[in-house]
């Protein structure tokens, strides 16, 4: 017969593949009617192929095993085009809290109560005493009011929208009086000025970048000044001939001229970092003893906890917010709620926090520790590129991040990857290789820095599944 007639002859049919037990679990998890396109669709293809005198096929339809490869190869295919495009990656860019990488990572705490809270009904708005509609802030104010000695506290989805409510709850339509050396740019979108005119309020920049003084504020106040407003300068810091004024000086000000006076913190922290052998960052109770009205700070920065924009301060500007129409659009989630909720309960406890707050434990990792765990590892990363880079355990810093703390490093070990010196190319050989850590089943991230590809341990603990996928790099 004309191979051609007989290769049609074998194509198989639609039902015969889906009866076939490699597709079972497929059809279980995504549904009968998806997996029959497929396999229809990979059908038609065959028949055109054979059409096409595609001989290849031809001589593939008379496999014996054809039939099974094909159906494993269906499911592969619907498997990886079902699969998350989320994925847990190993950080070892050498900043701990990386917003491309989500941030804090979460206490289990937290974890166990924000599983809760996704499955089941909850009291979010509903009071279990009076059996009417409840509060959501309630779950969380008490506690964040003991911790700060603020009166009152509202929670938002991030700081940026705790600093636009604010804005917009206090300041429509008027001018906020703020230095030109806090017109602070978070990253992308988020930048002051811009920020401002979403909230529909004037930006009015007083004093010089590098000096302002408590007489540019009081000079500026007129009859359209809404706010006095302090941006923590995250992600850099004005050296030299500076001077910036104080909260105490602003809330003064701000007291004789019954201008509310806010403060975004930006990270913001709840203890004080330094018993933990941390840079001091202003934590919001300072903030709040020094005078300011209302501070934001943000959930998943220094706090450690999930995105939220927390904002704690004076019961009457806080009743203002929870009344703006914003509110309803900017408001947390019962998943994100529990999580915070438990995240600032482990603050009652300070002295257990560095072991039981991730961002912490990160951020106290012992320097002998992380230098341990590279010893251990590079074996390993030398024996996989052998003969293609030098491989060695280098001194490095690790970076805060998310604009906590910019000039303070932590002193941390890496693995450095350098190209052998006479290699031709060594730019798209690093580049190259950076792609296939971050293309393994879980991807490790890492930063290209002069000439090498860093990897800082710090952040790394689950050394076994590490080690485990590395394997997969033997060949580059
Ligand atoms: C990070 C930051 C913000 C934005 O907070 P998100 O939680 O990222 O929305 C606002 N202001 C300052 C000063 C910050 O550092």
């Amino acid at each position: 017969m004309n191979p051609q007639v007989s290769a049609f002859k074998l194509l198989p049919s639609v039902d015969k593949l889906l009866q076939k037990k490699s597709l079972a679990d497929v059809i279980e998890v995504l549904g009968h009617d998806v997996v029959k396109l497929k396999v229809r669709a990979a059908i038609d293809q065959m028949r055109n192929a054979i059409a096409a005198n595609d001989l290849s096929v031809i001589e593939q339809l008379e496999s014996p095993s054809f039939i099974e490869s094909l159906c494993v190869k269906i499911a592969d295919d619907l498997n990886q085009e079902s699969a998350s495009t989320l994925v847990s990656v190993f950080n070892l860019t050498g900043t701990v809290i990386h917003t491309n990488l989500g941030r804090a990572r979460m206490p289990k705490e937290a974890v166990l109560a924000m599983s809760a809270a996704a499955s089941q009904a909850t009291n979010l708005e509903f009071d279990l005493e009076t059996g009417k509609r409840g509060d959501r802030d309630s779950h969380l104010e008490k506690c964040l009011c003991e911790m700060t000695g603020a009166e009152a506290a509202t929670v938002v989805n991030n700081n940026a929208a705790a600093v636009v409510i604010v804005l917009n709850s206090l300041a429509l339509q008027k001018e906020v009086l703020i230095s030109r050396g806090e017109l602070v740019e978070i990253g992308g979108a988020f930048r002051i000025p811009d920020v401002m005119k979403s909230a529909s309020c004037i930006l009015k920049e007083v004093g010089t970048t590098n000096r302002t003084h408590l007489r540019d504020f009081s000079d500026a106040i007129t009859e359209s000044t809404g706010l006095i407003m302090k941006v923590h300068t995250s992600n850099y810091e004005i050296r030299g001939f500076t001077k910036s004024v104080s909260e105490t000086e602003l809330s003064e000000l701000s007291r004789q001229t019954k201008i509310p006076f806010v403060s975004d913190l930006g990270s913001g922290t709840l203890v004080d970092l330094r018993q933990y052998g941390l840079p001091y960052e202003p934590t919001v109770k300072d903030t709040l003893d020094a005078g300011a009205d209302l501070v934001m700070f943000s959930g998943d920065k220094l706090l450690g906890g999930p995105q939220a924009g927390i904002i704690v301060g004076k019961r009457e500007l806080v009743e203002k917010i929870k009344r703006n129409p914003l509110k309803r659009a900017l408001r947390i989630d019962k998943v994100t709620l529990a999580g915070l909720v438990e995240v600032i309960n482990l603050y009652k406890d300070p002295r257990r926090l560095s072991k039981r707050l991730p961002i912490l434990k990160d951020l106290t990792r012992p320097l002998s520790d992380i230098n341990a765990l590279a010893e251990r590892v590079l074996p390993l990363f030398e024996s996989i590129l052998e003969g293609q880079a030098a491989v060695s355990v280098e001194e490095c810093k690790s970076q805060i991040g998310s604009g906590a703390l910019p000039l303070d490093l932590l002193e941390s070990r890496a693995i450095a990857i350098r190209p052998v010196a006479d290699r031709a190319g060594k730019d798209a050989f690093l580049t190259s290789l950076s792609l296939q850590f971050r293309r393994l089943p879980k991807p490790v991230v890492g930063r290209l820095h002069d000439g090498a590809l860093i990897f800082d341990l710090r952040c790394l603990y689950d050394e076994e599944g590490f080690v485990n996928q590395l394997e997969n790099l033997k060949t580059v």
